[in-house]
């Protein structure tokens, strides 16, 4: 009763989800399992990409194509990815189409039969599709053992149900230390009690969370023990941490992410440029796949930039403009000042490449959950700027648990384009990170963090003692032994 195992992968379709959950089953196939990932047609390039070098090692990876119901739901034909939808309207039909892929999921459970179904929080109605098959399911978050705590517990006790002003700190109940967090920070789906069909989304959510297997997190014990441990002994909790992901590319590529997206700059012209730069002189800006700013936040960011006095690279999710014409978001000649100085990367940039050269000595990030493990790994003190998801616990995890970043000082939740903040208090946040001694001090925490990080996921580290259990564990199921 040795034979493979078969794990299914099925993550939500935003690149923060598709990239750890990709990296996620490289991982299970580097320990001999066969790794299948679900994907609708349009994202599926990407991926393939992502695992070309693991299929080259002769790695067992694949895809498994799941049709998506544009047509059905009104999206324009390709709308396959969350990143690419603009409004409440089409964020609507989205996710509408989203929960249109039970049936589908449960023919393609039908026919492949695999022995465990990772499958995203955001598909709640997989706990009961995988059910009917008898196949385990687990879910992915794709976040941090401190932000499940933080909301599992918001969820449990309500305290923002007491409190009069949105803007008074609050402490979040029952967590290991004391963590304030305002009403504002919280997301509007916390606080929306008119909306009922969120508030019974969330509630399936929440029963098919408990009803699942367990749940797979993207970290690593050593980051966030208290937490890991809370989630498990005092929420009760069955996970497993196997994080951080993107370390899988590490032993094939020199710790190079294979994210395939295809980059706006080319990894070398990124090299190139940080190779002649000093240690620790850069800064790194940017906020992930899906937070967006307006023009004259962006225009506060480039002036705050520039009176910094800092080297840069920053990724800014725009076309280029035809040569000459002016750029609202940018002051006028910005970029001619900043020849040499500061880099802007239209569209994607090779993140962890740039993260993890030895020129970049801080991250002006917002807090999502990928971005902050990398700049976790790659040693690099960082500047919190949440906008929106669970990006504010991940804030606090940084400032107040970790002690290796600073608030700009965003005050509120905002969906998908982020709060506004003014010029000084970006110089100020970046100056605070780039020198003097505190900085010395974050910089030294975030690198002994990046260390055990390496070594969580190397034979003998707690990530990779977690998933040969739970591998062991799902071996056990399927030959009926197993503890559910
Ligand atoms: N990313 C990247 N290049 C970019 C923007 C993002 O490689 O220009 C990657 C980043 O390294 C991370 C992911 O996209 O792995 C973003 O995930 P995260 O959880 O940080 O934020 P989200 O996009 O979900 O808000």
């Amino acid at each position: 009763m040795d034979s493979q195992l078969h794990i299914f992968f099925f993550p939500y379709m935003a690149p923060g989800h598709i990239i750890p959950a990709t990296e996620m089953a490289k991982l299970f196939a580097s320990r001999g399992c066969k790794a299948t990932i679900i994907s609708t047609p349009a994202n599926a390039p990407h991926i393939h990409k992502a695992i070309e070098s693991s299929t080259n090692l002769g790695l067992e990876i694949g895809v498994l194509p799941i049709r998506f119901p544009t047509q059905e739901v009104g999206l324009p034909e390709g709308c396959e990815n969350a990143n690419s939808v603009t409004g409440k309207e089409m964020e609507d039909k989205f996710f509408t189409a989203v929960t249109m892929l039970d049936q589908p999921l449960e023919q393609l459970l039908m026919e492949h039969r695999p022995n465990c179904l990772v499958a995203d929080i955001f598909f709640p109605w997989a706990t009961e599709v995988s059910a009917k098959f008898g196949i385990p399911r687990l879910v992915f978050h794709g976040t941090s053992f401190f932000a499940l705590c933080a909301a599992t517990n918001l969820f449990l006790h309500e305290p923002h149900k007491q409190i009069s002003s949105d803007s008074e700190p609050f402490v979040i109940p029952n967590l290991p230390d004391e963590i304030k967090i305002t009403r504002n920070q919280l997301p509007d789906y916390m606080k929306d009690e008119s909306d009922s069909e969120l508030s019974d989304f969330l509630k399936k959510v929440k029963e098919s969370e408990l009803n699942s297997y367990g749940v797979i997190v993207n970290s690593y014990y050593e980051l966030e023990p208290a937490y890991a441990d809370h989630y498990r002994n005092v929420l009760g909790m069955k996970a497993w941490h196997v994080g951080p992901t993107f370390l899988c590319n590490e032993e094939k590529k020199g710790n190079k992410a294979e994210t395939g997206k295809q980059a706006s700059i080319s990894e070398q012209e990124c090299l190139n440029w940080l190779d002649h730069k000093k240690p620790n002189s850069v800064i790194y800006v940017c906020f992930g796949s899906m937070a967006n700013f307006d023009d004259a936040q962006l225009m506060e960011i480039a002036v705050g930039l520039e009176a910094s006095g800092k080297q840069f690279i920053w990724v800014v999710k725009k076309g280029k403009h035809e040569e000459g014409v002016k750029e609202e978001w940018l002051p006028g000649g910005f970029e001619k000042r900043m020849e040499g100085r500061g880099l802007i990367v239209r569209g994607w940039a090779p993140q962890v490449l740039i993260l993890q050269h030895q020129a970049v000595g801080g991250f002006v990030t917002h807090c999502g959950w990928n971005s902050t493990l990398e700049g976790v790994c790659a040693g690099v003190p960082m500047v919190t700027w949440p906008v929106s998801a669970e990006q504010f616990y991940n804030e606090k995890l940084v400032t107040q648990v970790l002690g290796i970043g600073v608030g700009v000082g965003a005050k509120k939740w905002a969906r998908l384009t982020g709060d506004s903040l003014k010029r000084e208090a970006i110089g100020k946040a970046v100056t605070l990170i780039m020198e003097g001694e505190k900085a010395e001090q974050m910089r030294c925490r975030a690198w002994a963090l990046g260390v055990t990080a390496s070594g969580a996921v190397k034979e003998g580290g707690s990530s990779y003692a977690d998933l040969t259990a739970l591998i062991e564990d799902l071996r056990l199921q399927r030959n009926g032994c197993g503890s559910k």
